[in-house]
């Protein structure tokens, strides 16, 4: 299945090309014209690289990206005008990932694309993921509460690994029976409910009052680290 960019933008000509050449390549490109509507699709839906124009009509790109840095660490490529090197030079500093100027190619815009999804998938597939007292090590396939190790099923690993890479994202069932691809979920939705339970067994000290594991009634679950 192919990475889910979520495009920035609201000059409808630069959305058109861009959805279109990144459809061509294999990518599931949403778009959306303003700041605080993109915030709010990353809330409620899953992605994985944002194209993120800085002029926009309500927030500024850059504030965007900040808003976002807050809350996730989704590789985000900004665009920018050629003479504005002060945006360039803010938005990496702010956590950008990437800049491209306008005007561009759309080959270009899709061979960044992939190569920041490249670099970023390589780093945090490597590195340990520490929430709370939960370590997650996703080479060897361990899992940690204070240091004690904890047997998983690979299932329930990679329920685990997506919700704390995503700290404090909220996911539909369906979302994370989509995430954890390659694994038999025997197509129920309720079926991530019986894995999360086994996963509460097996990291929270009292599974009736997970402090990692949330359910958000109606919608899903999310992870965040409750201190
Ligand atoms: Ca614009």
């Amino acid at each position: 299945m192919g990475a889910r960019i979520l495009i920035v933008e609201d000059e409808p000509e630069i959305v058109e090309i861009l959805v279109s050449y990144l459809k061509r390549d294999g990518f599931l490109a949403r778009s959306t014209t303003s700041g605080e509507e993109a915030l709010a699709k990353l809330k409620s839906e899953s992605f994985d690289l944002v194209l993120l124009d800085i002029m926009l009509p309500d927030l500024s790109g850059l504030e965007v990206c900040r808003q976002i840095r807050k809350v996730s660490s989704i590789p985000i490529i900004i665009l920018t005008a050629r003479d504005n090197e002060t945006d360039r030079v803010v938005g990496l500093e702010i956590g950008a990932d990437d800049y491209i100027t306008k005007p561009f190619s759309p080959r270009e815009v899709v061979a960044r694309v992939k190569a920041v999804l490249r670099r970023t998938q390589a780093a945090s597939s490597e590195k340990i993921i520490q929430v709370g007292d939960l370590s997650i090590d996703p080479l060897r396939y361990e899992v940690r509460v204070r240091g004690r190790q904890i047997e998983l099923t690979s299932t329930e690993f990679k329920i685990l690994e997506v919700l704390a890479r995503n700290q404090g994202q909220v996911f539909t069932r369906l979302q994370l029976i989509n995430q954890v691809q390659g694994y038999s979920f025997e197509g129920y939705e309720r079926t991530v409910d019986a894995h999360i339970k086994n996963i509460r067994q097996k990291i929270e000290s009292d599974p009736k009052q997970p402090r990692y594991i949330k359910t958000v009634y109606g919608v899903g679950y999310k992870l965040i680290a409750d201190s």
